[in-house]
């Protein structure tokens, strides 16, 4: 087997996050990552099974691969190695099935000898971070949760977290390197114990942002149900925890709520949100939301309508329910017509355009500070401000600001960015 890879990434910041501890794994047996996957002796896909049309790639990339490489071994990880139907289906076409916490294992699958990583938790092995300045560090794994829609407890078992002082070793690491941004990620951060001291995540996150550097530190995500006084303290009063908080609603009905599992009201949802708004001023509430779950009606949809209308959202995710193999709601009937769950979704597409412009507005001839992430052909640059906000920068003479943070004058807002001139590197 040639000494090359080729990862593909399908879904969410932790797959990307695996993604990149896979990478270093690989590395450290001498292999080389290739951007032509027809190069590479090894192809490794890590699959998400969150919706059917992220489910559905695999089946059109794995009998690709095949054909365009059939020397290459194929290896499929993430939220789909565990699942029989899909062992079943792509049986012809995947050489070697890992969960992910089986990585420090895969050596014996490659038939190499040396066992360096054996004795680690796969979340020990170090990642090798793409980005410059921007890093994930996975605080742990899994789910206890079972919300009816939800494959990840599933997919990725029952939670497991990384003791405190690791996860605040690594994150100082990126900050030696020079990195500006760390993001905090989990199923449920708000879940997060340390495994034998007495520090949830209030606790945890007051340490990162405690680090010395010039940083600031993000999280996702969230569950509504375990949204602490004390994180929402912990987010007013360090200047180092972005204003942004990220944590799914899902339904803004009772009843849907209640036969999604998600264990709180719509009552308890505006609380939460009531005391975040209150404690943070200009603080950005972002969420994720599905539509069409079975038996929704259209009165059920109208009660979520009002709740993004009153919450004034910055950002949704905004799905159409799909039943997933082996959760509790893939056996209710999936009753809603596919067209009215577009139009459902259309529907909360325009309000949450209205709520997020009328929110940028209050950025609109302000300086604010932006973290740089890249720069356009044209020569201008974009970035993110700490509400998460996409930040475009007019100017094209300014180089490549890549990775550093800059002040800039806000002159123009849309629904979902904002527009202006650098005033101060
Ligand atoms: S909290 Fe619910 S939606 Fe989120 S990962 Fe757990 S089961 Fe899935």
């Amino acid at each position: 087997m040639k000494k090359t890879f080729h990862i593909i990434t399908i879904g969410c910041q932790m797959n990307k996050s695996d993604s990149e501890r896979i990478a270093f794994y690989l590395e450290s047996y001498g292999f080389k990552s290739v951007a032509d996957r027809s190069k590479a002796g090894l192809i490794i896909v890590v699959t998400c099974g969150i919706r059917q049309s992220a489910e559905d790639r695999n089946y059109g990339l794995f009998p690709k691969f095949k054909k365009e490489n059939p020397k290459a071994k194929t290896v499929l990880t993430g939220c789909l190695s565990k699942r029989k139907d899909v062992q079943k289906r792509l049986k012809k076409y995947v050489d070697i099935w890992l969960p992910i916490d089986d990585l420090p294992e895969l050596h014996k699958h490659l038939g190499l000898r040396s066992k360096k990583f054996a004795h680690r938790q796969y979340l020990e092995i170090e990642p090798d971070v793409k980005s410059l300045f921007s890093v994930f560090i996975p605080i742990g794994n899994g789910c206890n949760n079972f919300c009816s829609y939800c494959v990840v407890p599933y997919a990725r078992g029952r939670e497991k977290y990384r003791p405190a002082k690791e996860i605040v070793d690594e994150a100082r690491s990126f900050l030696k390197k020079g990195y500006k941004e760390i993001v905090l990620i989990a199923q449920n951060v708000n879940s997060y114990q340390d495994p034998k001291k007495n520090i949830r995540f209030p606790q945890l996150l007051k340490k990162v942002a405690g680090l010395k550097g010039n940083f600031w530190v993000r999280f996702s995500s969230s569950h509504p149900k375990d949204i602490s006084d004390d994180l929402i303290d912990v987010i007013a009063e360090n200047d180092k925890v972005c204003k942004h908080f990220h944590f799914a609603v899902q339904s803004g009905d009772n009843e849907v709520l209640r036969m999604m599992n998600r264990k709180y009201s719509v009552e308890q949802y505006r609380a939460v949100v009531n005391r975040i708004k209150k404690k943070v001023p200009g603080i950005a509430i972002t969420t994720d939301v599905i539509v069409g779950f079975p038996g929704e009606n259209k009165k059920q949809f109208a009660n979520t309508k009002k709740l993004f209308n009153d919450i004034s959202y910055d950002m949704a995710y905004i799905s159409q329910f799909s039943p997933r193999p082996q959760t509790v709601a893939a056996r209710f009937k999936d009753d809603v017509p596919k067209v009215e769950k577009k139009r459902r979704e259309e529907e909360l597409m325009k309000v949450l355009r209205r709520t997020s412009m009328k929110n940028n507005q209050f950025f609109l001839n302000k300086n604010i500070k932006v973290l740089i992430e890249g720069r356009k052909k044209d020569g201008s640059s974009f970035g993110k401000n700490e509400q998460g906000k996409v930040v475009k920068i007019r100017d094209k003479k300014i180089g490549d600001l890549s990775g550093k943070f800059v002040l800039v004058h806000i002159e123009e807002v849309s629904d979902f960015g904002l527009k202006g001139s650098l005033v101060g590197k």
